[in-house]
This record gives structure tokens, sequence and C-alpha cells, in this order.
């Protein structure tokens, strides 16, 4: 089982999108069918209905991060400070209403096209469960505010214990706007909807080999497809190939699922679809689902050696019952609820904690999009439009947004990246265990937990 999320979607029939057989040609070759690549083919198609695109897939579309994530349907208002220190700041706000925007878009597109999702706008909760979380969000509010910008209400104390059904979060300011999603339905519904427009899917096909021709051809073990532009959108994947291995870190996000609880979960205030995150830097995240189930997630598992995805990616997470602790820890009234299943899968985390696009070896013909963090659902929408404009060459506010860039920053080369990541994440893991007893870590683990990238949320100090 990849996730829970994927054993409840529907099964596709194989003769719908087959494996690749044979040499084929295409304008425009995709690899990778989450929701960046599918998004890239639907931004395509709707700008140049005539363009040939054809989609390989390792394995199912959704197979990947998109059928396996928590479902938050973000923005990046709360990233703000990340966006101004890597564009400029003008930029940085259309970005961030742009994002907001997607929230919208995305329920609309779901609604239009008949995908049921169980998309739900009940908002998110930016919330703190220990002290040292108190006012994560402050800077990020202080910025928006002298923009007159206000995407997030302050909640007092009562309101966020009465609303979350847990008197463990102390603090907390909410989006209203944000959405929860069955994230594998809306894989395959995106699935469904390029298929119906046309676009060509080859899944069970992995790439085993991108040939760096005039036209380039990708390669599969029983066809190639020769293609005017190639797209890469393959997420954690993209470290196979050797100019994107350093620039994201691979590291696990583990997730816990309880059985379905829905009365207690009404009667404990948390009534409604509510996304609700911490502010510790190995982010908790948590939501409720249409059958009255808790989904819980962490953030900052395991690395990789090589920064490659492994088998350890797929499947059940080895952090369970660590991630079962931090459920109990925030809701100890619900310590009796069984957890029904637990996955994992990879983040692509990039150093600056956003996506990144761009011409790979600097070539016009080889796009890539990858770094979401963690906050691709609602983003890799935007990302959409982004290589949509790249391959079509279209000098627009996408083409030319502060994300594109043809280098990113680099992660150290192994063995260090791999070892001092490892030290790192341990440490950070002493600083969560440590802010939950109200205690101050040692200098050294204080030190060490510091050299971490920008974390999912700025934690005050
Ligand atoms: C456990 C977990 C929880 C998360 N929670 C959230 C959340 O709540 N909110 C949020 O916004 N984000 C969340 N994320 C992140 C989010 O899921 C991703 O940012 C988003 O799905 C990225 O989409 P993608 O298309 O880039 O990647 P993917 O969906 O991973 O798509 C990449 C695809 O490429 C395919 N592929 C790989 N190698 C090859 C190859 N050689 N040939 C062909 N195909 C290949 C893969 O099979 C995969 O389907 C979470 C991620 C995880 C793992």
């Amino acid at each position: 089982m990849l996730s829970q999320w994927l054993d409840e979607a529907p099964l596709i029939p194989d003769d719908e999108a087959p494996q690749l057989k044979g040499d084929i040609r295409a304008d425009v070759c995709i690899v990778g069918g989450g929701y960046c690549g599918l998004w890239t083919a639907l931004s395509l198609k709707e700008r140049e209905p005539s363009l040939d695109i054809a989609i390989i897939e390792k394995g199912r579309c959704g197979d990947g991060a998109s059928g396996r994530n928590g479902g938050f349907v973000l923005s990046w208002w709360r990233s703000i400070g990340s966006l101004k220190n890597f564009c400029a700041s003008d930029e940085a706000f259309r970005l961030a209403a742009a994002s907001a925007d997607c929230v919208n878009d995305m329920a609309r597109f779901c609604t239009d096209n008949a995908i049921d999702c169980d998309y739900r706008q009940d908002g998110w909760l930016w919330a703190a469960t220990n002290q040292a979380q108190d006012g994560a969000w402050s800077a990020a509010m202080e910025t928006l505010a002298k923009q007159q910008i206000h995407p997030f209400e302050q909640w007092t104390r009562d309101q966020v214990a009465a609303r979350t059904g847990s008197d463990k979060h102390i603090s907390g300011v909410f989006e209203p706007s944000a959405a929860t999603v069955q994230p594998a339905l809306l894989a395959r519904g995106l699935r469904r909807i390029a298929l119906a427009q046309g676009i060509r899917i080859f899944e069970n096909s992995p790439m085993r080999r991108l040939k760096r021709t005039r036209p380039p051809c990708v390669v599969t073990a029983h066809g190639t497809i020769t293609a005017d532009k190639v797209v890469i959108a393959m997420n954690a994947w993209s470290t196979a190939l050797p100019e994107l291995r350093r620039s994201i870190l691979v590291i696990s996000s583990d997730i816990v699922a309880t059985k379905p609880f829905a009365e207690r979960l009404i009667s404990s205030g948390w009534a409604d679809g509510m996304a609700i995150s911490d502010s510790h830097t190995l982010v908790n995240y948590y939501r409720t689902t249409r059958d009255g189930r808790v989904v819980f997630g962490a953030g900052g598992g395991f690395l990789s050696y090589a920064n490659r995805v492994r088998e350890k990616f797929d499947g059940a997470t080895p952090r369970a019952a660590e991630v079962a602790g931090y459920f109990h820890q925030t809701y100890p009234a619900f310590r009796d609820v069984a957890i029904a299943s637990h996955w994992t899968g990879p983040i692509d985390r990039s150093l600056s904690g956003l996506p990144f696009f761009g011409h790979l070896d600097g070539r016009g013909d080889i796009l890539y999009g990858l770094g979401f963090s963690g906050n691709g659902v609602g983003p890799t929408m935007l990302g959409g439009k982004t290589l949509a404009s790249l391959v079509l060459e279209t000098r627009d506010q996408w083409s030319e947004c502060g994300l594109v860039r043809d280098s990113a920053s680099q992660f150290p080369p192994e063995p260090m990246r791999y070892f001092g990541g490892t030290m790192v994440l341990a440490a950070k893991r002493r600083v969560k265990t440590l802010d939950d007893q109200g205690q101050k870590p040692g200098m050294l683990t204080g030190a060490i937990a510091s050299l971490a990238p920008a974390g999912f949320t700025k934690v005050k100090g």
C-alpha cells in the first residue's frame, strides 16, 4: 500500500494509459504523472489545443507524493519572508497572491470538471502547541500588514482550543480560504481530464535515460519518445539526473490515519475540514476526512544516502510509532482511537523552501520544475502555468517569475550532506522534544539545529 488515499481512489483500467511500447514522437513529453506534470499538460492544452502532449509515468499517475500527501491546499502567504529573500518585493507579493488564487481556482476546476475529491475550503490553522512556537507567524503577519494584506485572523487561546478540539493548542492564526482535499482523488481526476483532452499517458513506463540529443529523447524499457520539448516533473526522483542531484534534499514525511470516529470528533469541537499545522520546524500537520478519520503527519523524517529515492520511501512508514506519539501528545483524549494505516513519501526540500523552474543544463528544450518542499498541492497549479510558459517560450508573468532560475542553490556533496543532515535532524528532533517539555536546548544542540535550512515555519527567536 502506497497510501490509504490511493487505496480509496478508483482503479484505472490499464488500456486507458498503456505502457509505452515502440518509438513515438510528440511535441512535448512530460516525465512524471503527479500534479506538476498533469497541471503542466493541462495548462499547455488550454493555451495550445493542437499540441501533441505525452506524459510518461513510472507507476500510476498519483502514485508519487501527489497520491500520498496530507491534502493541505495552502497559499504562500505564510512564506512571504522566504519569497522576499528570493525575489524582488513586488514579485514576492504577486506570487503569494497568485498561490492564494490557486486555492480558489482549483475548487472551481474540480467543480467544473466533476472531480469529486472532497475539496473542503474550511481554512487552515497555523497553531502553537508550546510557548516556543507562540507567535511563529508574527514576522509574516507584520510583513503582510505593511502592505494592508490580512489573510490571517488571530484567534484567542479559548477559540483555538475550542475549534481544534484540544487545549494543547495555545494560540494560532487562521487562514479561512485554505482547503483540504483527498489528494489521490484529485490526482486521478486530473488524469481523467488530461486523457479526455487528448493528452497521451503512458503508465508503468519509467524513464531509464534522458538522451541529450537534439531533439531530446526519453528512453524507457520498451520504447522511446522523441519530443521537441521535455519537461522533468519528477519531484524527489529528479535527483536521478546529475544536474539536479544537489538542488534538493530528499527527506521523508510520514503519516498515520485513524479509524473513523466522526461523532467524537464533532463533539470535541473539531467538526469541520479545518487543516492544522503546529509551528515545530519538523512540522506536525493534521486534518479530518469526510468519513471522520484524523490524518496526522510529521515532516522531517529520514534521509537517504546519495539523495536517491529508495524503496524505504514507499509503503508503511518506519516512523509510525513516533508519528502516532505526536498525535496522542496533541490529542490525549483520542489515545484509544485505533490507527488504521500509515505510510511514507519523499519530499523534495529545496534550500529556500520554494520550488524552482528552469532549463536543464541551460538547454531551451529540456525544462524542469521541482522543490515544492512539502507544500505542492496548491502551488503545483502555479508550477504548471510556469512550465507551460517555458515550453511555449512566451515571455509573461510566469516564465519571468522570480522562481525561474537555471541554477538552484546546492546542498553539500556526499558524504557531508547525508551525515551532516542526519546530525542536524537529530538535533532538531531533540529541540522538538525539549520545546514540548518547556525546556531549552543545550548550546551544542541549539547550534547544530540552527544549521537546518529555513523550516516549514520560522519559530520565534
Ligand atoms: C507524506 C507527504 C505529505 C505531504 N503533505 C502535503 C500537504 O499536506 N500539502 C502540500 O501542499 N503538500 C504536501 N506534500 C507535498 C506534495 O505532495 C508535493 O509537493 C506534490 O505532490 C508534488 O507534485 P509533483 O507532481 O511534483 O510530484 P509527484 O506527485 O511525486 O510526481 C512525480 C511523479 O514522477 C514519477 N516518476 C519518478 N521517476 C520517474 C521516472 N524515471 N520515469 C517516469 N516517471 C517517474 C513518480 O512516480 C511520480 O508520480 C506532501 C508530501 C508527502 C510525501
